[in-house]
């Protein structure tokens, strides 16, 4: 069997019906494993599950809001019931509200806080007991170059980013004695719905993107794919509380 072989597994990806969670989706299916799509839009999880099938992968499309509580364990608990067991959880759903921290209403702080941490709080809970009966799992958070860097226009998504970087640490320290391996991805600037937005409200965004990403290009969401089956594989079993930066050397360079 290949390290790098998904087959038998079973992944739940939120926000897997587009952008970067597609993309990973994308890998996790051709590498053999079964994908839950989880999402608001249900047509675009129907669309994104149906492409997925194209791998031969098995999928389900699930609903969910990651800022409610309740929804976020009910999902965990359908990916688990639809596919017959849970190995990989991809805590990949965001969102930001661009607004200088002195414009930022308390609600959209609390909202950004909630999708994009809290959630990875709740889902990684649920998921938590699913794979310790089973022996061990695969947690991949998804943080962002704002887990490392400030930005002006984002008071609450680097919070949030950065507080995804430090929660993975507590939980990987905590579960590495069940076999479960938490890590995080820091994607750098890739083109999806999320940074089209991003182009329009952040003047100079696209050219600051290229001159400064050693790359000279923006990722695409296939760019992740590779990572998340490595995160999601045997092959990263002693890799535990790591942030991983894929982001063309953004990050390596002043
Ligand atoms: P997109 O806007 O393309 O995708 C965001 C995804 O999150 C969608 O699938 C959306 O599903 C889902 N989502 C948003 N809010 C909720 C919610 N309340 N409940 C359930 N699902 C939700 O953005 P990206 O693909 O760019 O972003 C994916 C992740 O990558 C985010 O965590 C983002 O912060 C991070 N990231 C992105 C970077 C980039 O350059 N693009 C850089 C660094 C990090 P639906 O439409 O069904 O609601």
């Amino acid at each position: 069997m290949s390290l790098f072989d998904l087959k038998g597994r079973v992944a739940l990806v939120t926000g897997g019906n587009g952008g970067i969670g597609l993309g990973m989706a994308r890998g996790l299916a051709a590498a053999g494993a079964a994908v839950a799509v989880a999402g608001r839009n249900r047509a675009k999880s129907e669309a994104a599950a149906a492409e997925l099938a194209k791998f031969g992968a098995k999928t389900a499309v699930l609903e969910v809001d990651v800022a409610n509580e309740a929804s976020c364990r009910k999902v965990v608990a359908d990916a688990a019931k639809a596919l017959g067991r849970l190995d990989i959880l991809v805590n990949n759903a965001g969102i930001n509200i661009r607004k200088p921290a002195h414009e930022l209403a308390y609600e959209e702080w609390k909202k950004v806080i909630d999708v994009n941490l809290t959630s990875i709080f709740v889902c990684s809970q649920a998921a938590y007991l699913h794979m310790q009966q089973a022996g061990g799992g695969k947690i991949i958070n998804i943080g962002s170059m704002l887990s490392i860097f400030g930005a002006p226009f984002a008071p609450a998504y680097g919070a949030s980013k950065g507080g995804c970087v430090q929660l993975t640490k507590s939980l990987a320290s905590g579960w590495a004695k069940d076999n479960i391996q938490v890590n995080a991805i820091l994607p750098g600037w890739i083109d999806t719905d999320l940074t089209q937005a991003a182009r329009k409200e952040v003047a100079g965004l696209n050219s600051m993107v290229l001159m400064r990403t050693p790359a000279r290009r923006w990722g695409v969401p296939d760019d992740l794919s590779g990572i998340a089956v490595f995160l999601a594989s045997a092959a990263s079993d002693f890799i535990t509380g790591t942030a991983i930066p894929v982001d063309g050397g953004y990050s390596m360079q002043v």
